[in-house]
């Protein structure tokens, strides 16, 4: 079973790869820990990704599909992998397309998590984090004891400045842009598979269950 995960930045969809990873023993890949993983070991293309990390820079496709081919060659995601945070732009798409049709393998779904913008300024929005411990909460899904005190360390909750409405509306601007896109890419191919992901997360992973198969 190999799955792609789609969804705006804030939708949820790196907890679903891990539930999905998890209940189907299959290998949760994301393109963070194929970076730290590589650079760590100091392989080639480690060594040549943290040269363009080091300077700010994007690390060019090319290399991150190549670790990526690297990671899904290896033995544990011979029965499948869940793919999160890459692809996020159609040439990526078509780099990888290319890549896995060249090892005799095929993308089985592309699952979209779907929530509306409003939706996921509004969670993001809610966030809280411990200024001395880094403890996170949410003022509606996972409150601390007392408003605005970390039930950790009593140190003061803030709403981080990636959490603000004004971030998150230019992270959903470049993904609209350059990842939305991709659902469009996966219909056409025939493997995109869409749950509504303003439902509660156990909900959500039972519409993802439906359709996987048990
Ligand atoms: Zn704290």
């Amino acid at each position: 079973m190999k799955i792609i995960m789609l969804g705006a930045p804030g939708a949820g969809k790196g907890t679903q790869a891990k539930k999905i990873a998890e209940k189907y023993q299959i290998p949760h890949v994301s393109t963070g820990d194929i970076f730290r993983s590589n650079i760590k070991e100091g392989t080639q293309l480690g060594r040549k990704a943290k040269e363009y990390m080091d300077q700010g820079a994007l690390v060019p496709d090319e290399l991150t599909i190549g670790m990526l081919m690297d990671r899904i060659q290896q033995e544990d995601c011979k029965n499948g992998y869940v793919l999160d945070g890459f692809p996020r732009t159609i040439p990526q798409a078509e780099s990888l397309q290319k890549a896995i049709t060249e090892m005799g393998q095929k993308i089985d779904f592309a699952i979209n998590v779907d929530v509306p913008d409003e939706n996921i300024i509004s969670r993001m929005s809610g966030r809280r984090a411990c200024i001395s411990c880094g403890a996170t909460y949410h003022i509606v899904y996972n409150p601390s004891k007392v408003a605005g005190i970390c039930d950790v360390c009593g140190s003061e909750l803030v709403l981080r400045d990636d959490d603000k409405p004004e971030t998150v509306k230019k992270r959903l601007a470049v993904y609209h842009d350059q990842t939305r896109p991709l659902i469009d890419y996966y219909k056409e191919a025939g493997v995109l598979v869409n749950v509504d992901g303003t439902q509660e997360l156990n909900k959500v992973f039972s519409d993802i269950t439906d359709i996987l198969g048990a």
